[in-house]
């Protein structure tokens, strides 16, 4: 199904969403079916320090980059934002994003609250923020566990930073619950929807209108 919302001739602004949750609670399931559920959206993918984990693809997951990459990106002013997490540094890269707005396409990013708040200044008009919560700290957990990739210790650092993540959720503008995926899912087509319908969102309304009703007004 393409939700695709642009009709010919009424060009509008691309959006910024910003995806965010504790690590477990959905957020790349949801981000993936929302993806194929709309072909206007793209993923910002990230560059990190972290090393990769079985199953994850260089430049699909993540850019996976050493530190001394890192630190180039950072001086050649090459990420719109970046935020130390569990020891590791990540980043989103600038090029994808501004080739995304120039041509009036969505881009998400799943990104944590620090990022989200380096992009309202610069962004601010083009951003979506949306905090998905866990139902539960104990589904939290079970899903954090199910996925079998990380150390106890690591899960139980990953529980201690969930609760640091959730207790940004104030910062942002929409935030789900995430009891179903479907009906989520739902909701953040909604949120989406409602973004793009909006005035300011809607760059080719003024020349739309004029041929409208025609100059005189
Ligand atoms: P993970 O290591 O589990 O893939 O991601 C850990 C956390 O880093 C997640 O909360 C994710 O949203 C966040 N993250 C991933 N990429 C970026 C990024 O480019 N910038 C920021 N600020 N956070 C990121």
């Amino acid at each position: 199904m393409d939700l695709s919302e642009a009709s010919p001739g009424r060009r509008r602004r691309g959006l910024l969403i910003v995806l965010s949750s504790p690590s477990g609670a959905g957020k790349s399931t949801l981000a993936r079916m929302l993806l194929e559920a709309d072909s206007e959206i793209t993923m910002s993918v990230s560059a990190t320090t972290r090393p990769m984990r079985p199953g994850e693809r260089q430049d699909v997951d993540y850019h996976f980059v050493d530190d001394a990459e890192f630190d180039r990106l950072i001086q050649e002013n090459e990420l719109v934002e970046w935020a130390m997490v569990f020891g590791y540094r990540y980043g989103t890269p600038k090029a994808p994003v501004k080739a995304a707005l120039k041509a009036g396409r969505d881009i998400m990013f799943d990104i944590d609250w620090q990022g989200a708040r380096q992009l309202e200044p610069d962004f601010g008009e083009h951003l979506v923020t949306i905090f998905l919560l866990p139902p539960s700290m104990t589904e939290l957990e079970r899903r954090l566990r199910a996925r079998a990739t990380d150390s106890e210790q690591v899960i139980g650092e990953r529980m201690q930073r969930a609760a640091d993540e959730i207790s940004h959720w104030a910062e942002y503008e929409y935030v789900l619950v995430n009891q179903d995926m479907n009906a989520c899912l739902d909701r953040v087509q909604a949120i989406v929807s409602a973004e793009r319908a909006k005035r300011s969102s809607q760059t080719g309304l003024n020349a739309f209108v004029r041929d409208l009703i025609g100059p005189a007004h």
